[in-house]
């Protein structure tokens, strides 16, 4: 960020202290000057950014490259635990612990940028992801003052490497059918724990693990922390995997491992729950690390290009080459707005929550909790750009990027893994839209029925003359249009299938699509607005982020246009479908602009500039 843009930070507002509850985004306008963009980032956040980016790029991409190949567990433990021991002594590893116990406490928001630059670290961000997240936050959220005080500092120094223990054999999606018991041994002094898990990150080398297993015949899981040091645990060969070779990957087998009753973590029955919201952390997350992960596949890209001739010229100028430049960039630029729009809600819901008298645990969770649609919909979209962006920069290194000598084709198969963990990327999306339903019907938090009434006026006004398309009418018509779209597609298809709905996955996928452009669209229209509003940059520079928010649109015009055929086509029969095609066509107007030239045009943006910087 340049030192002019700095200075006009501290001279504008700064972000609403009213948080956004989570869903409205659907139902409500949202003014730009009310969200956080990047450029906000405080001086003390972008040197915790530098640093863990410095790390990684120093200690684990440089290494890599230097020594002409990846890390692997199998073969470089040692060195990996080495560098687990560097990181730690920066003070890595209790990013989300408190002060109290040794750790720093990051907000949510600044945790996820966090997170985004540790992506540079490839397979050992995982290492890292498990010991500051999934292993560690069910400590910190329903640790007893004592569970604290025993296993937080030594987590926050690195010394207790932590892992999470929820996967089976037989139970990985549908977690909470898990069979892994937990029987109370007649002195009433300890659990027994039987059972296999599976997928077990860090295992390897963990000391201490979270395990989820069921307490007699309870209808849900219950969690406990496990030490190593208990005894009845063996583990599994390291998995052979595609990707993130240098992360531990295990079985964990335990038999009658004897775990003192007091390490039960939070009430029995509730494992199952501690599960579920420590996942919807992790998703916004992974969200921010795979954001990261575009950002690197950019810059990787763009110095290749720039560098590599054919025909007597860099192939970074063939418009083929600016294409996947241009498209790469957008996808990141829509990303980070929709990824740190929602990291700043948490952090505003938690501070609402903390006034309201709640505890500080209570109000983080409850507060992430607030936005488990949206953390869902980030973890979908952000894995799959992600998987974009490497392939694209695999293929503008042509059989540089298929080699293993660049690291490209290693970032290829990391990159994979994150459609898989943190609940795939289709549960993801049935997990969206089951959430939504139950706002709008079940709780009623979300008032959507009340919005749905009011889609047939604000349909047949799309067939009145529009005023002008000046300022940012058409960019704004098309956020409340695509959100409007999915109002009125789900809305109708709720109607008619009701229950039956559920079984219709591949149109709750198709919706699930259209929520998601919904939010990365507003996301990132209100991002420009709050930058061209507050006079952030001028010239050139305003004008690739506006042109970046432009192609982003006219790309989910598309992909909604898509998702809505299919949907309509897959249920809706006579003067219905007919009706709802009309009203698809109707609201997903033409939207004229030249994407080749603006792609170009952020290409060579980039190219200038290095690296991405938007
Ligand atoms: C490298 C790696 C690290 C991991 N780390 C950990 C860890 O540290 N701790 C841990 O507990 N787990 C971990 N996991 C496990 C991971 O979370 C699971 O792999 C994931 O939840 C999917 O479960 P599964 O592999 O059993 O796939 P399944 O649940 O069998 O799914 C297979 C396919 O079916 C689909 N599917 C499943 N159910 C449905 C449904 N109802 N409707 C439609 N489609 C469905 C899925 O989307 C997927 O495409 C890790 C996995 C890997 C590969």
């Amino acid at each position: 960020m340049t030192s002019s843009v700095d200075s006009k930070i501290k001279k504008t507002n700064s972000p609403s202290r009213i948080a956004q509850p989570g869903c409205s985004f659907l139902i409500q306008e949202e003014k730009p000057q009310n969200i956080f963009i990047s450029e906000e980032w405080n001086e003390e956040q972008k040197m915790i950014y530098d640093m863990v980016q410095d790390f990684c790029k120093k200690e684990i991409m440089e290494a890599m490259l230097s020594r002409g190949r990846e890390f692997e567990i199998t073969k470089d433990k040692e060195e990996i635990l080495q560098l687990f021991d560097k990181a730690s002594e920066l003070g890595l590893c209790g990013v989300s612990i408190s002060e109290e116990y040794g750790g720093i406490n990051l907000d949510f928001n600044t945790s996820c940028l966090f997170a985004e630059a540790s992506a540079y670290g490839f397979s050992f961000a995982t290492t890292m992801g498990a010991q500051t997240s999934i292993g560690s936050l069910p400590i910190v959220y329903y640790g007893t003052k004592d569970q604290k005080e025993k296993y937080l500092p030594g987590i926050a120094s690195g010394e207790l490497k932590a892992s999470y223990c929820l996967t089976e054999p037989r139970s990985g999606s549908d977690a909470n059918s898990g069979k892994t018991s937990a029987t109370l041994n007649e002195a009433e002094t300890h659990y027994a724990i039987n059972g296999q898990k599976m997928w077990i990150t860090n295992g390897g080398f963990a000391d201490i693990f979270i395990v989820f297993a069921r307490i007699d015949d309870d209808k849900n899981l219950s969690a406990f922390i496990v030490e190593k040091g208990f005894g009845g645990i063996t583990l599994g060969a390291e998995e052979k995997k595609l990707g993130i070779k240098g992360s531990s990957t295990v079985q964990v087998f335990f038999e009658n491992c004897m775990v003192p009753k007091e390490n039960l973590l939070g009430d029995r029955n509730g494992g199952f729950k501690i599960a579920l919201n420590i996942l919807n952390t992790g998703r916004i997350k992974l969200a921010a690390s795979t954001t990261g992960g575009c950002k690197l596949s950019i810059d990787q890209a763009v110095t290749y290009a720039k560098q590599r001739e054919q025909f007597d010229t860099p192939i970074a100028n063939f418009g083929a080459i600016k294409h996947k430049i241009g498209q790469m960039a957008v996808l990141t630029y829509a990303a980070e707005a929709a990824l740190y729009r929602t990291g700043h809600n948490i952090n505003l819901k938690t501070e609402e929550f903390l006034s309201q008298g709640k505890s500080e645990n209570e109000s983080k969770l409850k507060a992430i909790r607030e936005y488990a649609v949206e953390c869902s919909l980030l973890k979908v979209k952000c894995s799959e750009n992600l998987d974009y962006a490497i392939d694209e920069c695999l293929q503008i290194h042509g059989g540089m990027g298929y080699s293993a000598e660049l690291g490209i084709e290693m970032g290829y198969r990391d990159a994979r893994i994150t459609r898989i963990y943190e609940g795939t990327n289709e549960i993801n999306r049935m997990l969206s839209l089951a959430e939504l339903t139950k706002r709008a019907i079940k709780t009623k938090e979300v008032d959507l029925v009340g919005a749905g009434k009011k889609i047939p006026t604000y349909i047949l006004k799309q067939y009145l003359p529009f005023k002008s398309n000046s300022g940012w009418n058409q960019e704004e018509r098309i956020v409340k249009n695509i959100k409007t779209l999915f109002m009125m597609l789900s809305g109708k298809a709720g109607q008619e299938l009701k229950e039956k709905m559920v079984d219709e996955q591949e149109m709750v996928m198709n919706f699930a699509d259209i929520l998601a452009e919904a939010y990365f669209c507003e996301s990132v229209l209100l991002k420009v607005q709050k930058l061209e509003k507050n006079k952030l940059y001028s010239g050139k520079d305003f004008d690739i982020r506006k042109k970046a928010l432009q192609v982003y649109l006219y790309e989910a015009i598309d992909i909604c246009r898509k998702s809505a055929n299919d949907a309509i086509n897959s249920w809706a029969t006579g003067s219905n479908k007919k009706m709802m095609k009309r009203f698809t066509n109707k609201l997903l107007f033409n939207y004229d602009i030249n994407v080749k030239n603006l792609r170009r045009e952020i290409a060579e943006y980039v190219y200038e500039k290095g690296e991405y910087t938007l």
